[in-house]
């Protein structure tokens, strides 16, 4: 048994990061499956996705910080289409996770959302869901 869906995601500013745990468990829910995985697989060179706290949205502010001291926006990159650091970010985050469906809902940690990580906006984005 599978099924497959997607949604779309508006972003808003170059770097931003969106709870979509509520669009995934939308689909979840409708798929009428109780027990069994989720994917979520970003399907873009310069976005991501990643688990982290929904709690404090200072982690959050903390998590970009950090990841442009990595990779900053300018440093000699040779793509010429200039956005070098939003693809490295992607490569970083990674653009898949995949969560436990238990008795119908996605199993989280309690401080833990899903998060779609914006590198390269904003933008209008996609995220495919596969539920197996
Ligand atoms: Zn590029």
């Amino acid at each position: 048994m599978s099924k497959q869906e997607s949604f779309s995601v508006k972003t808003h500013s170059t770097i931003d990061f969106i709870k979509i745990d509520s669009q995934i468990q939308k689909i979840v829910s409708d798929s009428g499956v109780k027990d069994g995985a989720c994917i979520i697989f970003v399907p873009h060179t310069t976005a991501g996705v990643t688990i982290n706290e929904g709690a404090d949205p200072d982690v959050m502010r903390d998590i970009e910080k950090e990841l442009n001291k990595i990779v900053p926006f300018q440093d000699n990159y040779s793509h010429a289409e200039g956005n070098s650091a939003a693809h490295i970010k992607s490569s970083l985050v990674g653009t898949s996770e995949m969560v436990i469906i238990e008795k119908g809902s996605l199993k989280l940690g309690t401080w833990q959302r899903v998060y779609f990580c914006e590198f390269d906006g904003p933008r209008n984005r996609t995220v495919w869901v596969r539920i197996i």
